[in-house]
């Protein structure tokens, strides 16, 4: 739209694209003040710094850091670079055991780096993998273990690093929903070798695109800025590997504002998660949280008995504007691995739905989508 705007009628184009009121989708990206947006980027005509890890950049890492409580944090290009980076940095080689109930980037970057996914069934209460499942997957071809916190909610972190030590496998949690989650101790960032984040503009914290990786060793982190940067370090020295998944000045300027605002962002989702909790009043299943873990109201995922319910209840929602989105449908393994059977990601793809969840939704239409939903169980 803005590309076209100089041979275009301005009036008809905002006309067509701006959305009806009553339409209610799955997010809605946060949008900080325009101002302050505006200040960032003076500041970026003003020292003719765009990117290559410019000043913007380095105080985003900074911030995000302290913010987060890690101590190694790399801001890259989106969330899939992330975990491509993480997998040549470890140096993943033969079968990387992950979850089928994921989205796509978890699976895709792996295939395109030659590994192969090897999956292994998800609990039908957490969405996440089952640590006994792991066990009985691993072979000599091992060489790692991809899980995924799957709508921000922790994994059985422990178990998980008993099973990588006694293996001898590396652990890299993609926790593209799990932003500013904590346990009782620390972040959830710092289990595993590497956490890979999206900051992509549908997640609840982002920089229009965008990604990091948060890493417990300080070489690796040294070695994954020279990755990131085609492979040249500080000193000059150009590496045999490298790849180019820089943060651009103006995506860190995105950042720096929504930071500014995230904890309010997370307030106002604490409420409307809550919200519809009340509102079902346990006539849903929910996703069972892992407890030693804060929550951070990242998505609402609902599960209905059966595919029947949920095609009404998504074809009702649809009549009336409401857009929720089958986070995540298909399951994995029928993409990537169609001879492996996982039954309870399988029947959980088939059933679930992801509600309208954003700041700036109203309790009413919390109340609007919840009454539709009970209305249409009420036919079952
Ligand atoms: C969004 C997402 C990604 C990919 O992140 P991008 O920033 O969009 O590249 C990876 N894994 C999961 C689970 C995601 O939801």
């Amino acid at each position: 739209m803005y590309l076209l705007e100089n041979n275009v009628d301005q009036s008809k184009v905002l006309r067509t694209t701006t959305p009806n009121e009553s339409v209610l989708n799955v997010t809605k990206s946060y949008l900080p003040n325009k101002k302050k947006y505006q200040a960032y980027i003076d500041r970026i005509f003003d020292s003719h710094s765009l990117t290559n890890r410019g000043p913007l950049s380095q105080e985003l890492e900074q911030r995000l850091a302290e913010y987060l409580g890690v101590k190694h944090l790399l801001l890259v290009s989106n969330g899939t670079m992330a975990l491509h980076v993480a997998y040549r940095l470890l140096g993943l080689r033969g079968e990387v055991i992950t979850s089928p109930f994921s989205f796509a980037a978890t699976s895709s970057s792996l295939v395109w780096e030659k590994l192969k996914p090897i999956y292994t069934d998800i609990c039908s209460k957490s969405f996440n993998l089952n640590p006994r499942n792991i066990v009985s997957s691993i072979t000599e071809r091992t060489s790692a273990i991809v899980p995924v916190h799957v709508f921000g909610n922790a994994c059985a972190v422990d178990d998980i690093s008993q099973i990588a030590k006694e293996h001898g496998l590396k652990v890299i949690y993609d926790a593209a929903h799990a932003f500013n989650v904590r346990g009782p101790s620390k972040s959830l960032f710092e289990y595993g070798d590497i956490s890979t984040l999206s900051l992509h503009a549908t997640k609840m914290f982002h920089t229009v695109e965008g990604g990091a990786l948060v890493f417990n060793d300080a070489d690796l982190y040294e070695q994954a800025k020279a990755l990131i940067n085609f492979g040249i370090d500080s000193t000059g020295t150009i590496a045999p590997l490298g790849i180019n998944a820089k943060m651009s000045e103006f995506h860190a300027a995105m950042g720096l504002c929504v930071l500014d605002d995230i904890d309010i962002i997370t307030e106002q989702r604490k409420k409307l998660v809550t919200q519809y909790r009340i509102n079902f009043g346990g006539r849903l299943q929910l996703q069972l949280r892992n407890s030693d873990f804060t929550d951070n109201y990242a998505y609402l995922p609902v599960v209905f008995p059966n595919v029947v319910i949920r095609q009404a209840v998504e074809l009702a929602l649809g009549a009336e504007s409401i857009n929720p989105r089958r986070y995540f449908s298909p399951s994995l393994n029928e993409v990537y691995a169609p001879y492996q059977s996982m039954p309870n990601s399988q029947s959980l793809s088939e059933r679930v739905l992801c509600l309208p969840l954003y700041p700036g939704l109203s309790k009413r239409d919390v109340l609007r989508v919840t009454n539709i939903i009970h209305r249409t169980l009420d036919r079952f």
